[in-house]
C-alpha cells in the first residue's frame, strides 16, 4: 500500500486510541505524517551558558546540582539550583515522585530544556524536560534541530518525533508521488519533495535556525509552492463545479436601470460603470456568476448592486440581498424602496421583527414568486426561505464571510435547477495577490474611484486624558448645525458589557452636553428600539449619536462630520476605516478623533500612525497586511479558509503568479493530479465542504 493510502494504524505503536487522537491533527494516513510539519525547531544540540540566559528563551543548558530541597510555598515543591560556572539557575517541579527527588541531589549533573523565566531567585525553568548529562538523550533527535510539532491533546512531542522517524524511514524505502507539473523551475533551485520533506523534519545542526524560524528556507519554499498551488486548485475546482451548472441567462434592454440613472441627483463614476458593464456581462452569460466587488467605503457599491438587481428583475426574477446586521438591512431596505418605488417595485425586509403569521405570510409570497427583491440578514437567510424564481443573491459588506457561506449560497434557489447568480460586495480592500488566492473561485471587480467632491477626513490621535477637549469639539460641531458619532470601546468577551459600557458613556456625555439630544444604538438593543433613534439622526433631531461598533458598516448620515472612537487601540484597522467612513459623506471638512488609552503597544502605536497617515482603504489593507498577517484582514479564521501550514501569503506573496501558472498547467494538462495533490495539503475535502 502507497504512503497516501497507508493508514497510521499501521506503523508499530499505533492503536485505536492514538489514531483518534491523530485523526484530530488531520493524521489518518503516512502520509498525513509526513506533511504534518513542525511549527519550530529548538537547538538541543547547542549548550547555552546559564549567564547568559534571558527571560522568554527556550534553551538547553548543562550544570551540577548545588541544591536540592522540597519547599512549602503555598504548595509543595521541589526547587533545584543548577549552576555551570558562568551563573546559577533554578529548577522548579511542582509534580515529582520520590524516585525524582532521590535522582536529584546535590551534586548530580543535569542537562535541560526549558524555557527561560524570571523567577524569585533570578533566573528559572518550571518543568524543564531534563536528563542526566550522561545518559544519551531520548527527547532530541540526535544530530538533528528538535522539531516541534503542532500540539493535540494526549499526543506527546516524543511520540509525534517517534512516529514521524518511522514514516521518515518508510519515506527512505519507497517513493512519494511529485503530483507538480515537471519543469517548472530551474535545476536545483528547489530541493525536490522527497529532500525538503526529511530536512524539515530533521534540520541538520548546521541548518540555519533563523532562515527556518523565517520560513525562508528553501525546503520551506518548495512546500509552501506546492501548499499554495493546492489550495488555489481547490477554490478553483469549486468554481469550475459552480459554473457549470446552468444560471439564469439575463439579457434585458435595461430599461429599469436607465430609470434609475434618470433618478438619481448624481452621475455614475466610471469606475462604477465599468464594473456595472462587467456584473451585465456577466449576467447575460448563462452561468451562475460569482463576483467580488471591491471598493472602498463610500465608493458607492450600493447602486452597482442596485443595476444588477434591477437586470433581474426586469427579466422577471427575483433578488436577494444580505446585510451583515440588521441595522444595515433596515438601511438598505430605506435606500431600495426610495429608489424602487417610483420604478413601481416593491422591496420585502426580512427582519427578526416580522413573527408568526406575517412571515408565515412573507415566505409564502416569496416562494410564489411575488416580491421581486428581498433584503435580509445573514442569518435570516440561513433559515429555509424557498424562492420562486431567485436568479441573483447580492452579499453586502462580505467580511467574514468564507468559502463554507460562499458554498452554502450553492444551495439556495436551485430551484428550476438554476444555480442564482452571486454579487459580492466587500469594503475590506484586500490586496491584488491575497485577492487572487484568497478569492481563486471568484472574479474580483474593483470600483477604484470615490465620488467627486468627497473631502479627505482628517484624524487625529488623542490620549483619552484629552477627553474634556474633545467633548467641547463635539459642542462646537453640532451648535454649528453638524451632528457626531462617538464610538463606545469594542469588548469583545460581551455584547452585554459592551451596551453598559455604551449607556455609561451616553450618561455622561449627556451630563456633560446638556444642551444636545443625544441618541444610543448598539447590538442588544432589538430592532424596534434602533430603528427611531436612526430616524431621528437622520432626521436631525439627534445631534451625537453614541453607538457600539454596531455602525461599522454602512451608515449613511451625510451631515455628521465628527467621528470619535474610544479605546482605538483596540480595534483593528480594518475596522477603524470602516468606522471612520461614516463621516466625509458631505462636503464639510470632517474629523475623526482616534482617542487611547496610555500606555501604547509598539504594535498600536503603529496602527493609529497608519490611521492618521492614509485615507486610502488599499493602503491601510495592505500595512493591516504587514502588521497582522491574512488571517485576521481576511477573517476567516473560523471559516476554516487559508489555513496554511508552512505557506504565509504575504512572506510568499513572490510564489503567487507562478502558483498561478502552475494551477493553469495542471487545470489544462494535468487534471488526474489535482485531486491527489488537494487531498494532500487540504485533506479530504473537510475544509472547503465537498471538493
Ligand atoms: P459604499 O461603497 O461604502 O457601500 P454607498 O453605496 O453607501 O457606499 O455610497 C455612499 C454614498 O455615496 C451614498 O450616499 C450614495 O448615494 C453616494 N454615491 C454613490 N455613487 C455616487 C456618485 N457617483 N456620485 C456621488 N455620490 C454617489
Ligand atoms: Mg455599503
Amino acid at each position: 500500500m502507497s504512503l497516501e493510502s497507508r493508514p497510521v494504524t499501521a506503523q508499530s505503536g499505533v492503536g485505536r486510541a492514538l489514531a483518534q487522537r491523530l485523526a484530530r491533527l488531520g493524521v489518518e494516513t503516512v502520509q498525513d505524517l509526513l506533511f504534518l510539519l513542525p511549527i519550530r525547531y529548538e537547538d538541543r544540540t547547542r549548550l547555552v551558558p546559564i549567564g547568559t540566559l534571558r527571560a522568554g528563551m527556550r534553551a538547553a543548558v548543562a550544570g551540577t546540582v548545588e541544591l536540592a530541597e522540597v519547599v512549602f510555598r503555598g504548595r509543595r515543591m521541589l526547587l533545584l539550583r543548577l549552576a555551570d560556572g558562568t551563573g546559577f539557575l533554578t529548577l522548579r517541579f511542582f509534580h515529582f515522585n520520590a524516585a525524582q527527588q532521590q535522582q536529584l541531589t546535590r551534586g548530580t549533573r543535569l542537562r535541560c530544556f526549558g524555557e527561560v523565566r524570571r523567577g524569585p531567585l533570578g533566573a528559572e525553568m518550571v518543568h524543564p524536560e531534563y536528563r542526566l548529562a550522561d545518559c544519551p538523550d531520548a527527547q532530541a533527535v540526535e544530530g538533528a534541530l528538535t522539531p516541534v510539532y503542532p500540539a493535540t491533546e494526549g499526543v506527546q512531542q516524543g511520540r509525534l518525533r517517534v512516529l514521524t522517524a518511522q514514516a521518515l524511514g518508510a519515506l527512505a524505502q519507497e517513493p512519494l508521488v511529485d503530483w507538480l507539473p515537471p519543469g517548472l523551475w530551474r535545476d536545483g533551485e528547489l530541493p525536490d519533495l522527497r529532500a525538503a520533506l526529511e530536512y524539515l523534519h530533521r534540520p541538520p545542526p548546521d541548518a540555519e535556525l533563523g532562515l527556518l524560524q523565517a520560513g525562508r528556507h528553501p525546503a520551506q519554499r518548495r512546500l509552501a509552492f506546492e501548499e499554495l498551488l493546492a489550495q488555489q486548485l481547490a477554490l478553483r475546482v469549486l468554481r469550475e463545479e459552480v459554473c457549470r451548472d446552468p444560471g439564469w441567462e439575463i439579457r434585458v434592454p435595461g430599461a429599469l436601470a436607465a430609470r434609475l440613472r434618470a433618478g438619481l441627483e448624481f452621475a455614475l463614476t466610471a469606475a462604477q460603470q465599468r464594473v456595472i458593464r462587467e456584473i451585465d456581462t456577466d449576467l447575460a452569460g448563462g452561468r451562475p456568476m460569482l463576483r467580488l466587488v471591491q471598493g472602498d467605503v463610500g465608493s458607492g457599491k450600493t447602486v452597482v448592486a442596485a443595476h444588477a438587481a434591477l437586470a433581474a428583475i426586469e427579466a422577471g426574477c427575483q433578488v436577494a440581498l444580505m446585510a451583515p446586521t440588521e441595522l444595515l438591512a433596515e438601511q438598505h431596505a430605506r435606500n431600495f424602496s426610495h429608489w424602487l418605488r417610483p420604478l413601481g417595485l416593491d422591496t420585502l425586509l426580512l427582519t427578526a421583527r416580522l413573527t408568526g403569521r406575517a412571515r408565515h405570510a412573507a415566505g409564502a409570497a416569496i416562494a410564489a414568486g411575488s416580491h421581486p427583491f428581498v433584503i435580509g440578514t445573514h442569518a435570516l437567510f440561513q433559515e429555509r426561505i424557498r424562492f420562486a424564481r431567485l436568479a441573483l443573491v447580492i452579499v453586502d459588506e462580505q467580511q467574514r464571510f468564507g468559502v463554507q457561506q460562499r458554498l452554502a449560497l450553492r444551495d439556495k434557489g436551485v430551484a428550476g435547477g438554476r444555480l442564482p447568480h452571486q454579487l459580492i460586495m466587500t469594503a475590506t480592500p484586500i490586496p491584488r495577490t491575497l485577492a487572487m488566492t484568497a478569492y481563486a473561485d471568484l472574479d474580483i471587480s474593483v470600483i477604484d474611484e470615490l465620488p467627486p467632491g468627497r473631502t479627505p477626513v482628517r484624524t487625529v490621535v488623542l490620549p483619552d486624558t484629552r477627553r474634556n477637549d474633545v467633548v467641547a469639539r463635539i459642542r462646537r460641531a453640532c451648535l454649528a448645525g453638524r451632528q457626531a458619532y462617538w464610538v463606545c470601546p469594542l469588548i469583545e468577551e460581551s455584547e452585554l458589557l459592551e451596551a453598559q459600557a455604551a449607556e455609561d458613556t451616553t450618561a455622561a456625555l449627556a451630563a456633560a452636553l446638556p444642551e444636545l439630544s443625544i441618541g444610543l444604538v448598539h447590538g442588544r438593543m432589538p430592532a424596534a428600539a434602533k430603528e427611531p433613534t436612526m430616524a431621528r439622526f437622520r432626521a436631525g433631531e439627534i445631534r451625537l449619536l453614541v453607538a457600539t461598533t454596531v455602525i461599522e458598516v454602512g451608515v449613511d448620515v451625510p451631515n455628521a462630520s465628527l467621528m470619535v472612537i474610544e479605546n482605538a487601540e483596540r480595534m483593528g484597522l480594518a475596522q477603524l476605516h470602516q468606522l471612520r467612513g461614516r463621516v466625509g459623506r458631505g462636503a464639510e471638512v470632517s474629523t475623526c478623533v482616534l482617542l487611547y488609552h496610555a500606555p501604547l503597544s509598539r504594535l498600536a502605536r503603529e496602527r493609529l500612525g497608519v490611521m492618521r497617515a492614509t485615507n486610502d482603504g488599499f493602503e491601510i489593507a495592505r500595512r493591516d497586511l504587514e502588521l497582522r498577517g491574512p488571517g485576521e484582514l481576511l477573517g476567516t479564521r473560523q471559516a476554516g479558509l487559508l489555513q496554511l501550514r508552512v505557506a504565509d501569503l504575504l512572506r510568499d506573496a513572490d510564489l503567487l503568479p507562478r502558483v498561478r501558472d502552475a494551477a493553469d498547467v495542471m487545470l489544462a494538462a494535468h487534471r488526474a493530479n489535482i485531486a491527489p495533490l488537494t487531498r494532500r495539503w487540504i485533506g479530504a475535502g473537510s475544509r472547503y465542504g465537498k471538493v
